[in-house]
């Protein structure tokens, strides 16, 4: 860790997340669980407040002043989602509520009315429940089958055999970017290669990269690619799909009601230009606002800075976890300078369970996951039914990893002088 990194990056930017200066059970917060949700800074907190404050009404429809101003802060936003990625066009950026609903919009609208009987969906077995329990209702519905992307010695994802396992069969592929759970940042430039070779499709789940790693949808070429705004800075309530303009013209509506219609007649309606045609009814418009000063805020931050403090972190992280014994990590062990993985670290401790450290470590002000992340799949494949998780994020220092890994060894030596 270079102190200049440091006093950069986390010294600098604490001071715009209240939430982090607050005693838990008498001590210190420590948030390590970034990867469930990220903390807000006080620039997407008055966004939220100044939009209610200032601007509320509703879009689109509207004449009076409140309602242009509404509406300009929402499509606003939309160009920010837009550029943030390097969509080609605004078009191509549809909010919904979070990644889950962007997944469900992609499996009803293209899953159902495009894959038939025998055709392959090729999931990864590292998938989080939203990119897995929408694609086993359209392989029910649609007859379609799932495939699964197995890890590798170092619990990583299997380009080999999923080289294996593509074919022609093959209409989708959807796999996460960055695992919530393993942590390893998945080829995803190499996958969509491959996938295209056989005319399938590809989504992104980026829920745990784009907070973190800067994003090129058009260098990734990826067909969608979702991502919800509460794991980078902003509220929940809001998230974003990202297509191509060709496949999103293509698909039918998700959900239908106002804002996504062109006219309404008795007996059919027509739809919407794009990208409002995916936005039935009255959005989350303050929050699309307020993802708009999220990502404000993480350009300012820089997320190549973000990305490499992150780094640095997860080295200091591993080293120190390294030291602990009979406590294994899961997914690949990052370089020495902290390349090659995410700035989270699922473990688990022998004898003990994740949920008791968990627990004692709140008491230490310590917050930290434990349970199955959402991957329960890939839980059973590790041959754990839970983990501990600590996540991090560009807010959290070296400082906050010495006393994590402290209110972890006591917590150890505490439950093993009990088993005693
Ligand atoms: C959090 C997460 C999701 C789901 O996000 P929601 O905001 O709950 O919709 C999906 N995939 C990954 C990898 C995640 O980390």
């Amino acid at each position: 860790m270079t102190i200049t990194q440091e006093k950069t990056i986390a010294a600098k930017v604490r001071s715009d997340f209240p939430i982090l200066h607050q005693d838990i059970h008498g001590k210190p917060l420590i948030y390590f669980d970034n990867a469930a949700t990220s903390q807000k800074p006080i620039a997407v907190l008055d966004a939220l407040r100044d939009y209610y404050e200032q601007d509320n009404s509703n879009v689109h429809r509207g004449i009076h002043s409140l309602s242009v101003r509404a509406t300009e802060g929402y499509e606003g936003a939309r160009d920010k989602v837009a550029k943030f990625v390097n969509a080609a066009s605004r078009q191509e950026i549809v909010f919904t509520r979070n990644a889950s609903e962007a997944i469900n919009l992609i499996a009803y609208s293209w899953g159902l009315s495009t894959l038939q009987q025998g055709d392959e969906i090729i999931l990864s077995v590292m998938e989080h429940h939203s990119n897995i329990v929408p694609w086993q209702i359209v392989a029910q519905k649609t007859g379609a089958v799932l495939k699964y992307v197995e890890l590798t010695e170092t619990e990583e994802f299997d380009l080999e055999q999923f080289n294996s396992i593509i074919s022609n069969k093959t209409k989708l592929v959807s796999v996460v970017h960055v695992s919530n759970t393993l942590g390893c940042i998945n080829p995803v430039e190499e996958i969509i290669a491959i996938a295209h070779q056989y005319g399938a499709k590809v989504l992104i789940d980026a829920c745990q990269s784009a907070p973190h790693i800067p994003l090129d949808v058009q260098a990734m070429d990826c067909d969608w690619l979702v991502a919800s705004g509460h794991k980078m800075c902003a509220p929940t309530g809001i998230g974003f799909l990202y297509g191509k303009l060709d496949l999103l013209l293509a698909m039918p509506p998700f959900l239908g009601g106002g804002e996504m219609i062109a006219d309404v007649f008795l007996d059919y309606s027509t739809y919407a230009e794009l990208p409002h045609k995916f936005e039935a009814g009255t959005p989350a418009i303050g929050e699309a606002i307020a993802i708009g000063a999220a990502i404000d805020y993480l350009t300012s931050v820089g997320m190549d800075n973000i990305h490499t403090y992150e780094e640095e972190l997860t080295a200091y992280l591993f080293k120190q976890l390294r030291g602990i014994p009979n406590l294994r990590t899961y997914g690949p062990q990052p370089t020495a300078d902290g390349k090659g993985r995410a700035a989270l670290a699922a473990f688990t401790v022998e004898g003990l369970d994740a949920s008791d450290l968990a627990t004692m470590l709140d008491q230490e002000g310590i917050a930290i996951r434990s349970g199955h992340h959402c991957t329960q799949p890939l839980h059973r494949i590790l041959g754990v039914s839970g983990t501990a998780r600590a996540s991090l994020y560009f807010y959290n220092t070296t400082e906050e990893i010495d006393g994590f890994i402290v209110g972890l060894k006591e917590t150890i030596d505490f439950f093993r002088s009990v088993m005693e």
